[in-house]
């Protein structure tokens, strides 16, 4: 799970330790690459579950919230490299300032990304009732599918958070994948809509990194049933 990928690392400690400077990542493609680690797209991730097919040697790297830094960093080095990312946009913040636009996003998709949904706004939707959490989630699918022309299948949570009311509103949406942060948030380690991620923090060394991909896949136990 990566956020934003900058050369300037913003004042603030948390932006701080969201922002990975390019050449970071450069440097986990290329570890990637040494290993033969290969990157998957969301849908793929979601066959291999349906299948239930471990992904073996592939990796899947999201980004969150959207940021302009993602295409102008981040998108390059993918193409570079060969690889492929999940980007979890809020819809409503799409154009604005220091966020990607539709433009950008259409470019993306076009050359392999793939998009999926972080909500109209970054709303923690574990503190929202059912009818702002249904918007969130509805109007995110609905906005998101229009622009792509294609299936929403994945949601990540923003800061992590959700409840019973959140998996029904996905399943509804149809969404097929829920994605959190980590196990923390995490109840039933069995459901596709809990899906954890590990964090790549700024600065971390290529040990640090590799560690990450040493612990086992999360969605290795998952039960194979029928979509509704
Ligand atoms: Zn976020």
């Amino acid at each position: 799970m990566y956020h934003r990928v900058d050369v300037v690392a913003p004042g603030d400690r948390i932006s701080q330790s969201l922002t990975v400077s390019p050449a970071q990542f450069a440097a986990e493609l290329q570890y990637l690459h040494d290993r033969r680690l290969r990157t998957m797209s969301v849908a793929e991730l979601e066959a291999d579950i349906r299948a239930g097919q471990s992904a073996g040697n592939a990796v899947l790297l999201t980004f969150d919230d959207g940021y302009d830094d993602q295409y102008r960093y981040a998108f390059p080095l993918l193409r570079r490299f060969g690889d492929v990312a999940t980007f979890f946009v809020n819809v409503g913040s799409v154009g604005r300032p220091r966020h990607l636009s539709w433009q950008q996003i259409a470019t993306m998709a076009q050359a392999g990304m793939s998009f999926g949904c972080h909500g109209v706004t970054h709303a923690d939707l574990a503190k929202l009732g059912a009818a702002a959490q249904s918007y969130q989630i509805g109007r995110c699918v609905e906005v998101l599918s229009a622009r792509l022309r294609d299936n929403v299948i994945a949601y990540a949570y923003p800061s992590g958070a959700f409840d019973e009311q959140t998996i029904r509103l996905e399943r509804h949406a149809g969404l097929l994948l829920g994605f959190t942060t980590d196990r923390r948030f995490q109840r039933d380690a069995d459901s596709l809509y809990e899906l954890t991620r590990r964090r790549v923090k700024s600065g971390m060394t290529a040990e640090a990194f590799g560690s990450l991909l040493l612990a086992p896949p999360t969605y290795i136990r998952v039960r194979v049933s029928p979509t509704p």
